[in-house]
């Protein structure tokens, strides 16, 4: 059973070719998982088993901020050039309730130290209602949205929402960015507890067309397992099949990238 789990507020340096060299932000707890899903996927880890739940404190603003400002006057000091500022890390980081105040510490020292750097945050989607949210994340470079699936049962199997969740609720949430967002898309089959669980069967990927239709983003990343994940018994999907599934967003003029 695999847990990824981050043990800092700032990670990285991470060099890659597609982004260049990338610093993370993790607003979670440091040693646990917090997320509004528990996507059997999750590098993080399941909240079945005991890691992710270790620990539940997030760190304030002012750690936050802390440990962004001296991080990132120490690589200014070193000369190293910062291309990307990612919020990911143990869950869902607009989770943290000084979301908001961390997005503007996070501009400033970006406009001071690494003006050309671009700011991303990874977001499930499902806090949009929540106070500041919104708004802030209309304050980042890119706003990496997920949606997996158009079957809310088949959502649920792969996702594991806590509480009462809304699809409806997430797209219309979503349609407020007029399409100022990139769509996050994970696909991949498998037999999960004796259930078959296929996300490129024709009629779920004809569901999700119609949800890239329905909120044109302006950009599309369909993507497959990299890591370990939780749950065993799932299968990758290969990049020439998420080739094809997207093929119909590329004739229609839609920006797709594969991972
Ligand atoms: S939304 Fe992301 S952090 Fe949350 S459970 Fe799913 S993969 Fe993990």
């Amino acid at each position: 059973m695999a847990t990824f789990l981050w043990s800092d507020i700032v990670f990285g340096p991470i060099h890659s070719r597609r982004v260049g060299t990338s610093l993370g932000i993790n607003l979670l707890p440091v040693c646990g998982k917090l997320c509004t899903f528990d996507c059997i996927y999750c590098e993080c880890g399941s909240m079945d088993s005991g890691a992710p739940k270790k620990d539940r404190r997030m760190p304030s603003y002012e750690q936050v901020a802390e440990a962004m400002s001296s991080r990132f006057k120490e690589l200014f000091d070193q000369g190293v050039k910062v291309d990307s500022i990612s919020f990911t890390g143990n869950g869902e980081p607009t989770l943290n309730k000084d979301f908001p105040a961390i997005v503007d510490k996070t501009v400033e020292l970006r406009d001071k130290y690494f003006p050309a750097a671009v700011i991303s945050v990874f977001s499930n989607s499902t806090t949009l209602d929540r106070p500041g949210v919104f708004d802030a994340l209309m304050k980042v470079d890119n706003r990496i949205m997920k949606v997996d699936c158009s079957d809310i049962q088949i959502l649920k199997d792969v996702n594991r929402p806590a509480g009462r969740f809304s699809l409806e609720k997430v797209l219309e949430n979503l349609e407020r960015f007029k399409g100022d967002f990139i769509l996050q898309t994970m696909f991949f089959k498998g037999v999960v507890e004796g259930r078959e669980i296929d996300l490129t069967a024709p009629e779920l990927v004809a569901g999700w067309l119609d949800i890239v239709r329905r909120l044109r983003p302006y950009r599309i990343m369909a993507y497959s397992l990299d890591r370990d994940t939780p749950v065993d018994g799932l299968v990758k999907i290969g990049r020439e099949r998420l080739q094809e599934i997207t093929a119909p967003l590329r004739d229609e003029g839609f920006d797709v990238e594969i991972f």
